[in-house]
């Protein structure tokens, strides 16, 4: 009997885990993602969790020392680069880079298809089709919509359904540990460091470098720094220098300088000297934070996995585990003849999850989105900030 077919809609961490899981499951799976190149370029730090390393290694990749960094201490530091608050962690800070690589090279070239951007779905009882910007048409028994926080597949199913923005960007940089100064690298560079600007959160760690090396010399150095942003300035800041406006995603080479200039000088004013000076010789961009909680990811024969499903705010740094999970509670779910109940029964395990951690990340970000708000109106939780949380 030919083995049946799932199409993947998204080529990104998450279509990566559902094709790997669906394919160890006897399925015959193709991904189709929208950019014509491969997606290797797209740098950011992850932090890791037991879970995902245990799906990982369920594909046979194994977390060795080569996929991230670890951290045994973090540091919160003052205005004036004083340490104010020290403890032990333990924690292994990878990229989107390195597992890109790990989850993408061992796929055959054949099932992984660039420059497919879908268009439409259809269903019957029979099976799905699914159409192309590029006029093609692809038949198959299961489609998967890993595409991400504005994933086509979703706004198909749920037209009315828009991710919700929280009220503040995370201003990010990566910068090469070659050009860190070696005094703030010997005091900084092996710690995870936070510092509180009042009513923001600013976050450094060290990541894997550019071409995911863990060697010492050859890794980065990731800043995460969360700012409150009225809607009218984020508006400003995805106007390029042009005039023209690009919705709420800039590409980071059209941000304009002045306002790169400008948040430089903020982060001097604002943070420890030390992460200041790395922020400055990097080459910051921002990218606001939504997140969204349907009431629904399966319809008949499609399922929504990973940021396409849910988006939590990336306090909880699960973002990627999350769509690990999903992709191995959907490949479990449909090992059964009927497509159908499986996907119902993926909902039944992954929503309530799903749910969590949105309402996790709401909790972890509320002092910061309530900063649009005058101080009498802000709710206990909003106020509250507690560094050792
Ligand atoms: C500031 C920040 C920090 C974060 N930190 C962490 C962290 O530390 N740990 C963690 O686990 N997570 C973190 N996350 C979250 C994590 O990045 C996401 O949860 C994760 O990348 C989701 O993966 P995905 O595959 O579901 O979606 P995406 O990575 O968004 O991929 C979707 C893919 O679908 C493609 N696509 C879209 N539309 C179509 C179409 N019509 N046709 C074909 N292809 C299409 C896109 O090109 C893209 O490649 C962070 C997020 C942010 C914003």
């Amino acid at each position: 009997m030919a083995a049946r077919r799932a199409l993947v809609i998204g080529g990104s961490l998450g279509g990566l885990f559902a094709a790997h899981l669906l394919r160890s499951a006897g399925w015959d799976v193709v991904i189709f993602e929208r950019n014509p190149e491969d997606l290797t370029g797209r740098g950011a730090g992850l932090s890791t969790h037991p879970q995902l390393i245990e799906i990982l290694r369920r594909l046979g990749i194994d977390f060795d020392e080569t996929m991230g960094v670890k951290l045994d201490t973090f540091v919160f530091l003052d205005r004036s680069g004083q340490t104010y608050l020290e403890a032990k962690t333990a924690r292994t800070m990878s990229s989107w880079g390195r597992l890109y690589r790990a989850l993408r090279d061992p796929l055959p070239p054949q099932s992984y298809r660039l420059g497919m951007s879908l268009r439409r779905v259809e269903q019957d009882s029979a099976g799905v089709t699914a159409f192309f910007a590029s006029g093609s048409r692809i038949e198959g028994d299961l489609l998967v919509g890993a595409d991400g926080v504005r994933s086509t597949v979703r706004e198909q199913f749920l037209p009315d359904v828009a991710p919700n923005y929280a009220g503040y960007v995370a201003w990010r940089a990566m910068l090469d540990e070659s050009d860190v100064p070696p005094d703030i690298h010997a005091e900084i560079f092996e710690r995870y460091t936070f510092c509180l600007p009042e009513g923001e959160l600013f976050l450094a760690y060290p990541v894997p470098g550019r071409n995911n090396e863990t060697q010492v010399g050859r890794r980065a150095y990731n800043i995460v720094w969360y700012r409150p942003t009225a809607p009218d300035t984020l508006v400003d800041l995805c106007t390029d220098a042009r005039g023209q406006y690009h919705g709420t995603a800039i590409p980071p080479p059209l941000i304009r300088p002045e306002i790169l200039a400008g948040i430089k000088a903020t982060a001097r004013a604002l943070v420890a000297p030390q992460v200041a000076e790395i922020f400055a010789r990097a080459q910051p961009f921002f990218q606001p934070i939504f997140d969204l909680d349907p009431l629904h990811m399966v319809f008949g024969r499609v399922a929504l996995l990973g940021d396409a499903a849910f988006v939590a705010r990336p306090h909880v740094g699960a973002g990627v585990t999350k769509a690990a999970l999903d992709a191995a509670s959907l490949a479990d779910a449909v090992k059964g003849a009927d497509i159908v109940a499986g996907l119902l029964q993926y909902q039944r395990e992954q929503q309530p999850f799903g749910r969590g951690l949105v309402a996790l990340g709401r909790k972890e970000g509320a002092y910061i989105s309530a900063q649009l708000k005058p101080p009498d109106q802000r709710s206990a939780a909003e106020l509250k900030r507690i560094p050792t949380r």
